[in-house]
């Protein structure tokens, strides 16, 4: 790692504590202590004295990171002298967050180590917050990678991630004038202390050139000479499961041009040439694409793809045969799980090394890369399923080109020899699309190559096969399996709500922190007015401490005993933030007319991002700080509604935001969220969710309990057959004078006097193309929240709270990746 010198602060030495009697062993503290102050001297090259906030974390992290790697060699060994099989989980996102606490967490140091801080003077808040979040992923889908990633560890499954090692992470939002600017990110100027970059590892990725098929009849192998080669070279980040149980590796491939081709240019006098040589190479990891439920359509792209998809099979390939010898063995040995479509290239990829490299007969090297790979399928947008160009196949990758044409001969005939003569059935299942230019299919192509498909939700799953995939369904049956999401407990509870952790150790014992299933003892507590008092404490000091962030960062005082009503995601037409908009409008105007009321107080917290291009998006996101302006400036409506826009949403952000939460926003048009996990958790932190039967809310609503989630709106059949009638929503309007008055104030520029006509788009589109379904859903959701004023503040809605928390148990991740290793992966 390069350790650069940031301009941080100097920390002022406070008088050092003096030790507790309780707590973490005293020696083991000492130790600690001394093992840090080494660092900033040894290996920072720095006096204590001097030492910045930085430094400090730095230090403390290069010492925890020594503790880590002794356990992960150990765990490295055995897996090799055991010959377990691994699971491989490819993933172009890996949304981790903050590394440190997560690992002194799990280790359970996380006492020793602000112990030791403060013997040093410094307070471990501050330094934790150093850390730069690493956000490799944009949203749902990276996250959800991330929470794999500590699930299998914690569950001592022999697992590696995939990924990139992006240079900048999703890009920093703020927020100007109520607009959306995007800033690049740097998460790696200060330093990773996680990392270990490993010198001897590193796979040339080839693209371009020429394909030469050779005449032999007893081999399928094809010579491909490549146009242009790349260096992958491999970043660790050690994933440290729960109670120091198991490390995995997370392993991120860096592009770096191959050193002799850059210099042979150099040695010519060709510096421009040999700079755009290796910027050409450098810019396959430079940036992580910033869209989040679009295909990118990029070549770029298409390069980031491959070289992570390729550098990753060389490896698990080399690892095999070093352990094991026996290619034809693999199955037993790996489970490659490709996260969505974008490593499906994996396909392609593992039968050119079978055949070209192993001489494999093609139907060995089939049935071989069937058995290894899998495949989550994480939406059905439309605009989300990937699909590549053939010409960009040809010039990019042609000897993958020609091994989808092969496989795709394969299909078409199996598609044949079931429908004889059906050519709407061979279309809907080749691997090229041939409506409106020749196309790479890459759904088609992850489902072909899997012999499990798997959603992300019991709905999911199901619209699944009727939906994207209803052909290739029938075509190969029984392959398409539900996952539900999880997420890991132990960050989302455990870490970010400490107060909520220590009254569930209490009521259920230790053993709720090792099995979330035990949270179900909490349900004879749940009418029990005493402990409601203490959990409603717990919620309380987590609002103020969100109500004091608010202040700081957004000038914006919020009373921490109103209801904090909270929408945290990626900012998306079909998450549907414009319809709580509205329903913020609404309020407003209704609490205007009648000021002295009986109004639930009530803060509306927004946060998220949204891609850069989405212009509608951007929209929306200048239209809630528009809202908020207005709103929070209001003197006549006595406080009794704050809007507030959190900049820079990330896992940081979640981790203060989600334990805060009173009501979890989970609105999406149904039909369109695969599964979401934020609502999972918010739930499990004790919010109630007020949500559509979409994704995963369907079997929140299973396990809380309908009377314990406020559930409004259309259904997702309902959905689609109102859109098959036409997208005008003029009867909604005329059926409701509260959304008529809301549009007719944006109309009228009421929340933008500067520029009127501003959100005129918006009026237009919920009047006339009505396609998420925002004006038809928004009397039903008024009215949900109708019921959420209705509850609140009574004893009815702390045992919905705490009936939350009891019944969400089984959305833990461990749940998740047991089932994933028992029917999908064999481990
Ligand atoms: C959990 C999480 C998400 C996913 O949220 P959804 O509500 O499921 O879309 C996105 N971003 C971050 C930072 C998260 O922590």
């Amino acid at each position: 790692m390069n350790i650069a010198k940031t301009a941080d602060r100097t920390v002022g030495q406070r008088a050092p504590a003096s030790p507790a009697a309780d707590g973490p062993d005293p020696a083991e503290i000492a130790a600690v202590r001394d093992d840090i102050r080494a660092k900033i001297t040894r290996v920072l090259g720095q006096e204590t004295e001097r030492a910045s906030l930085h430094d400090w974390y730095l230090a403390a992290a290069l010492s925890l990171r020594e503790r880590i790697a002794t356990r992960w060699l150990a765990d490295g060994r055995s897996a090799r002298v055991t010959g377990r099989k691994r699971v491989y989980y490819l993933s172009l996102e890996f949304l981790i967050g903050r590394l440190f606490t997560d690992a002194l967490s799990n280790l359970q140091l996380m006492e020793t180590y602000a112990r030791a801080l403060r013997e040093l003077g410094v307070d471990f808040r501050e330094v934790k917050d150093v850390e730069p979040d690493a956000a490799l992923g944009n949203g749902g889908l990276g996250r959800l990678a991330a929470c794999f990633m500590e699930s299998m560890a914690s569950l001592a499954i022999p697992a590696v991630g995939y990924g990139i090692r992006y240079e900048h992470g999703l890009f920093r939002q703020a927020i100007a004038q109520g607009w959306q600017q995007e800033f690049p990110e740097r998460w790696l100027e200060g330093g990773n202390p996680w990392e270990f970059e490993r010198f001897d590892i590193g796979y040339d990725i080839h693209f371009g050139g020429r394909i030469e098929h050779r005449t032999s009849p007893h081999s399928d192998s094809v010579a491909w000479i490549p146009g242009e080669t790349v260096r992958a070279a491999a970043f660790d980040t050690p994933i440290v499961g729960w109670r120091g149980a198991h490390v995995n590796a997370l392993r991120l491939w860096s592009a770096r041009p191959v050193a002799p081709l850059a210099l042979d240019a150099f040695n010519h006098g060709d510096y421009a040439g040999a700079s755009a040589q290796i910027a050409r190479a450098e810019a396959i990891s430079k940036f992580l694409y910033p869209s989040d439920e679009t295909a990118a359509g990029r070549e770029l792209r298409l390069r980031q793809e491959y070289f992570f998809v390729s550098a990753s099979l060389q490896d698990i390939l080399a690892r095999h045969m070093r352990e094991h010898g026996d290619i034809r063995a693999l199955p037993a040995r790996a489970a490659i799980q490709l996260n969505d479509t974008h490593p499906s290239l994996a396909v392609p990829e593992l039968l050119r090394l079978l055949v070209d490299r192993y001489d494999l007969p093609w139907p060995q090297a089939r049935r071989i890369a069937e058995e290894t790979i899998a495949y989550t399928n994480h939406t059905l947008l439309p605009e989300a399923l990937e699909t590549w160009p053939v010409e960009l196949f040809e010039r990019l990758l042609p000897r993958h080109l020609d091994i989808i044409y092969r496989l795709n001969t394969d299909n078409l005939a199996a598609a044949e020899r079931q429908r004889p003569g059906d050519i709407r059935f061979r279309a809907a299942t080749s691997l090229i699309d041939e409506t409106g230019g020749r196309r790479v299919r890459m759904g088609h192509l992850a489902f072909i190559g899997s012999h499990r498909i798997n959603g992300v939700s019991a709905m999911h799953s199901e619209l699944m096969k009727h939906t994207v995939f209803a052909d290739l369904n029938a075509l190969y049956p029984n392959r398409i399996t539900n996952k539900t999401n999880g997420i890991t407990f132990r960050r989302w509870l455990h870490q970010c709500n400490p107060g909520l952790t220590a009254l569930l150790r209490e009521v259920c014992g230790e053993r709720v922190l090792d099995d979330p299933t035990v949270l179900k003892e909490l349900e004879p507590f749940a009418n029990d007015s005493a402990f409601q008092a203490r959990f409603r404490t717990v919620k309380q000091d987590n609002k103020a401490r969100l109500a004091g962030d608010l202040l700081r960062t957004l000038s914006l005082a919020v009373d921490p005993a109103a209801l904090f009503d909270i929408q945290i995601k990626r900012i998306h037409e079909y998450k549907r933030q414009l319809l709580n908009a509205l329903d913020t409008i609404a309020r407003y105007l209704a609490i205007r007319d009648n000021p002295n009321a009986d109004w639930v107080p009530r803060v509306k917290i927004f946060a998220g991002k949204a891609a850069p291009s989405y212009r509608q998006a951007k929209l929306i996101i200048k239209l809630i700080n528009d809202i908020a302006d207005t709103i929070n400036r209001d003197a006549s409506i006595r406080g009794l509604l704050k809007v507030a826009f959190v900049p820079n949403y990330n896992v940081s952000a979640a981790e203060v935001m989600v334990p805060a939460c009173d009501l979890s926003e989970q609105i999406s048009t149904a039909g369109m969220e695969a599964s979401g996990t934020g609502n999972m958790k918010l739930a499990l932190n004790g919010a109630l969710t007020i949500g559509t039967l979409d994704g995963a809310n369907i079997e929140i609503r299973d396990a809380v309990g309908a009377d314990n989630i406020f559930i409004f709106g259309m259904t997702a059949d309902e959905v689609v057959e109102r859109r098959r009638a036409g997208l005008d929503a003029s009867d909604a309007i005329a059926a409701s004078p509260m959304l008529a008055r809301v549009i007719e104030a944006l109309d009228r520029g009421t929340f933008s006097p500067d520029d009127p006509a501003r959100f005129a788009p918006i009026a237009h589109s919920l009047r006339y193309l009505d396609h998420y379904m925002v004006s038809a859903d928004f009397d039903a959701y008024h009215h949900a929240q109708a019921q959420v004023d209705e509850r609140w503040g009574t004893a009815a809605w702390e045992t919905s709270a705490i009936l939350n928390t009891a019944r969400m148990g089984w959305f833990s991740a461990d749940r998740t990746i047991r089932d994933y290793a028992s029917d999908i992966w064999g481990v």
